[in-house]
């Protein structure tokens, strides 16, 4: 565990290497995975490595490592040649968030239905 993980998080204990994970993508602050329970051909697990429960929790200075996120995101689809994809973030429980480790879904390979 990194000095900024929180004990019992199923995420920090996939960075930490102690949960396995179909990896998509590492680098010093950001880790992907393949969701377990994929909702579309391509689903990813976008998160930060250090340990953020939600948006809200991001402060000043997080600009960077919040972008990042997303340009991993679009480096995914293209590695997977998406024509097209979606990129959702639950945040907290009434935003359908269950794991309290911020993280941003990439979905793709099949039509996404509207939202709403
Ligand atoms: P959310 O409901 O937005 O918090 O998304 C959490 C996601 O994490 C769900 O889609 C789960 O299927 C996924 N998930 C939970 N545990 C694991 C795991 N060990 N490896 C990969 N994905 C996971």
């Amino acid at each position: 565990m990194t000095e900024t993980a929180k004990p019992g998080c199923i995420f920090c204990r996939i960075v930490a290497g102690e949960i396995a994970c179909d990896k998509l993508h590492e680098d010093e602050s950001v880790l992907a995975f393949r969701d377990i329970h994929a909702q579309a051909p391509v689903h990813g697990i976008i998160i930060p490595k250090r340990h953020v429960a939600t948006l809200d929790d991001f402060g000043s200075g997080d600009e960077a490592l919040l972008g990042r996120l997303m340009l991993v995101a679009s480096q995914i689809a293209k590695e997977h040649g998406l024509p097209g994809y979606r990129i959702a973030m639950n945040v907290n429980s009434l935003g359908g968030q269950s794991v309290f480790h911020a993280h941003l879904h990439i979905l793709g390979g099949r039509q996404m239905n509207r939202l709403g």
